[in-house]
């Protein structure tokens, strides 16, 4: 059987007691008010916040636009011109729409989509920052950065 029966009838939610104003009224912006990146980041899970928690502190960014892969270094270094494309046209969003100027492009230690070496994922992530840096974007920095073991961000190389 796997009918599921509804056997907790959750009696209504719990009284709320609203105090003072509603915060999200007065912090609203307009559009996109704040400062867009880019990460070109592994679908890992481990390395989501190491990555936006790095670039708001040390890129001065509100929000991090997030394109993930599985290996996105090994996709964009040597995968098919398809996928190569698909980052691409991801990227460009986030450029074209939010007014990124920062591409990060992130390679990290224990990646099951791409299980190489450091060395090996650092001479992709060179190779990926060529790519990206030959799309010729609007944007003022291209960084590349390795995730250490203890989920440490560590720029590999930066060009402006
Ligand atoms: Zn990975």
């Amino acid at each position: 059987m796997d009918k599921q029966q509804k056997t907790r009838s959750r009696s209504a939610t719990r009284p709320s007691t609203k105090r003072g104003a509603n915060p999200a009224a007065s912090s609203h912006k307009k559009g996109h008010g704040g400062k867009f990146v880019t990460a070109i980041n592994c679908m890992d899970g481990r390395v989501q916040l190491p990555v936006i928690n790095w670039m708001m502190q040390n890129l001065s960014a509100d929000y991090v636009d997030m394109i993930t892969e599985p290996g996105p270094d090994k996709i964009l270094a040597e995968g098919s011109a398809a996928a190569q494309a698909s980052i691409k046209s991801r990227v460009l969003i986030s450029v074209n729409k939010h007014g990124s100027d920062t591409i990060l492009m992130v390679s990290h230690d224990d990646c099951a989509g791409n299980p190489v070496t450091r060395e090996e994922h650092e001479r992709q992530l060179r190779q990926c920052l060529a790519r990206i840096r030959s799309w010729k974007l609007p944007v003022k920095k291209v960084l590349g950065a390795w995730i250490d073991d203890t989920w440490r961000v560590e720029l590999v190389e930066a060009s402006d």
